[in-house]
């Protein structure tokens, strides 16, 4: 009897015209950055949440939060690497994940199939990516920061 399990994540982070663009385990030269504990990838982020929600081990502010001082400026792919590793120290195998960035800005489009590739990598397992706006509405309609929302699926024998 194999258990399936799902897992939700959501992260928001606002925009910080002194950070670099870290999104979706990319650099964006050019484009104005995220705030953050760590780099405010707020895509990975997300994934990580829907990982540890579906294994049951809490979430990321429980796991890599403030009290993790280590975390602190963190590259998302690090980040990742380090909640897949949990995942599966606890006998989970991952099938997927998919994120879904809210924002106006950047277009991922161009970049969809690097991100998808990135984060794959990252995560060990496949990683869709996708991109919507808000028709204008709210904070990230008006452009003041970006949000992500992800599920995750994991399977143990
Ligand atoms: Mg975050």
């Amino acid at each position: 009897m194999t258990e399936i399990r799902v897992g939700l994540g959501t992260d928001v982070h606002a925009f910080d015209a002194e950070s670099p663009l870290a999104l979706a385990c990319l650099d964006w030269p050019g484009e104005i950055g995220l705030s953050g504990h760590s780099d405010g990838d707020v895509a990975v982020h997300a994934v990580i949440d829907a990982l540890l929600s579906a294994a049951g081990l809490g979430d990321i502010g429980s796991q890599f939060g403030t009290s993790r001082p280590e975390w602190a400026g963190a590259a998302g792919s690090a980040m990742l690497q380090e909640a897949a590793r949990m995942v599966r120290e606890n006998g989970w195998e991952i099938g997927n994940a998919v994120v879904q960035i809210i924002g106006v800005r950047p277009k991922l489009s161009p970049r969809r199939a690097e991100a998808e590739a990135a984060m794959s990598a990252a995560l060990g397992a496949p990683v869709s990516v996708t991109a919507t706006t808000t028709d204008g509405l709210g904070f990230t309609g008006r452009g003041e920061g970006l949000a992500a929302t992800a599920t995750a699926l994991l399977t143990r024998p």
